[in-house]
């Protein structure tokens, strides 16, 4: 069966996933996919409608009519929910546990499985998430597992969001950490775990160039 020409990228927060992919894709050539964003729009979108997640109907009724498009800018992805962009707005901590309370609903994953279909088929692709290599994409040609210790990704996500303005406590932030790892990696419907051929990358102690560098080596030798 031949491979998709589509490279995977999985893992729990803050393991550095945003920034790797979207260097990763850059160096590639490829088309970078934020998957998490697709989950954080939906979210947005739910909470602004005061949409109950348990009327199904209500919720096919907002997904079928949800307009979410991702468009390159400068390296970067804007988010554009029904026309408005929201890229900011789903960038909060609160928002962190709302996308990862709605990911595990079945009818939201299966619309953004889909729409992820179609938009990675084409290939040349980097697709980031929790279940890139395992669900959505599974013929990817190069999958990765990006992962490193709770206290270090709880440390580089107190300095994004600070240099974002955000006001952050650390030992807060190491919880909701722990306890969305914790949703993510139990759910039952894709959970956030590595494909089984997946290669696994511990970044703790690696630089964000050094991962890089390496999936490069990874991508250009498994060609
Ligand atoms: O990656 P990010 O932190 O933006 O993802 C937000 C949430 O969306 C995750 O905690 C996870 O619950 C959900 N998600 C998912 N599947 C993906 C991407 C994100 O369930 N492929």
């Amino acid at each position: 069966m031949a491979a998709d020409r589509i490279v995977t990228i999985d893992g729990p927060s803050g393991a550095g996933k945003s920034t790797i992919s979207q260097l990763l894709a850059v160096r590639l050539g490829f088309a970078y996919l934020d998957t998490g964003a697709m989950y954080r729009a939906v979210g947005l979108k739910i909470e602004r409608t005061a949409t109950a997640c348990d009327d199904s109907g209500a919720l096919a009724r907002l997904l079928d009519g949800i307009d979410l498009q991702l468009q390159a800018a400068g390296g970067e992805t804007r988010v554009i929910l029904d026309g408005e962009d929201v890229s900011e707005a789903i960038r909060t901590p609160e928002m962190s546990m709302v996308a990862s309370r709605v990911s595990a609903i079945p009818a939201v994953r299966e619309k953004l499985t889909a729409l992820q279909r179609e938009i990675g088929g084409r290939g040349k692709v980097v697709a980031e998430g929790r279940d890139m290599g395992t669900v959505v994409f599974p013929r990817a040609a190069w999958k990765f597992f990006l992962d490193a210790t709770p206290e270090e990704r709880a440390r580089r996500r107190v300095l994004q969001l600070r240099e974002n303005g955000q006001q952050v406590d650390e030992a807060e932030t190491l919880a909701l950490i722990i306890d969305r790892d914790r949703a993510d990696s139990s759910r039952a419907l894709a959970p956030l775990k590595p494909a089984e051929d997946a290669m696994i990358i511990d970044s703790s102690k690696m630089t964000i160039d050094e991962v890089v560098a390496f999936m490069a080596r990874q991508v250009a030798t498994k060609a």
